[in-house]
């Protein structure tokens, strides 16, 4: 399955939870195995459900991806679709920029990386700053990405509920949804922003801004 994992962006109906390249307590002590199953294995598990469910009598839209899938909704102001279908999209993107703490925490940054995220936020420090604030300023339920618009230029945003950013190309994102940090941190958001930083896969950061 690795690369449907790789390529889930390409993927279509049925859709199918990924293999992730780590374990579901692999991400502790920042993210601890307890909210993994019950985001991961249980959570995604029931949108993708979902999502099926409701293209399995669509023949017309079971060769769309996910972001097909949005657009399509989007159009048709079909909302359960556009919550189905994005919850899967945010997940997936969620779950595969991670990888395991190495306890360093910068470790695979390319050059070119931090020279854009200077470039545009004047540092690591200052960028970190204003996600977290994003991420924290989100009132209920969402997330908060890091995106490249259309001129390439990066910019921090936020969506609601399982909203995915329009006209742009995302590069990273949190999910700042309780159920992503309450088993472990309760309402504490920011230990889990806090935390968040220590298993983002900087590799993939790298190449995607
Ligand atoms: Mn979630």
């Amino acid at each position: 399955m690795e690369n449907a994992t790789q390529n889930w962006e390409q993927m279509t109906y049925p859709f199918f939870n990924l293999t992730l390249n780590y374990s579901l307590h692999a991400l502790e002590p920042h993210i601890n195995a307890k909210t993994m199953c019950a985001h991961y294995d249980r959570l995604l598990a029931t949108y993708i459900n979902n999502l099926n469910q409701i293209l399995e009598t669509r023949l017309d839209l079971q060769n769309m991806t996910l972001i097909e899938l949005i657009d399509y909704a989007e159009t048709n102001r079909d909302i359960n679709l556009r919550r189905q279908a994005g919850g899967v999209y945010n997940h997936f993107f969620f779950f595969t920029e991670l990888r395991p703490a190495t306890g360093q925490i910068i470790i695979g940054i390319t050059p070119q990386a931090t020279q854009k995220i200077t470039a545009t936020f004047g540092g690591w420090k200052t960028f970190k700053e204003q996600f977290a604030n994003a991420a924290l300023s989100v009132f209920g339920s969402g997330y908060a990405w890091l995106v490249k618009n259309n001129k390439g230029e990066l910019r921090i945003t936020t969506t609601a509920n399982q909203n995915v950013p329009q006209e742009c190309t995302p590069i990273l994102c949190i999910d700042v949804w309780e159920h992503a940090y309450y088993l472990q941190h309760l309402n504490e958001r920011q230990a889990y922003i806090d935390a968040f930083w220590h298993v983002v896969d900087w590799v993939k950061f790298s190449e995607r801004i």
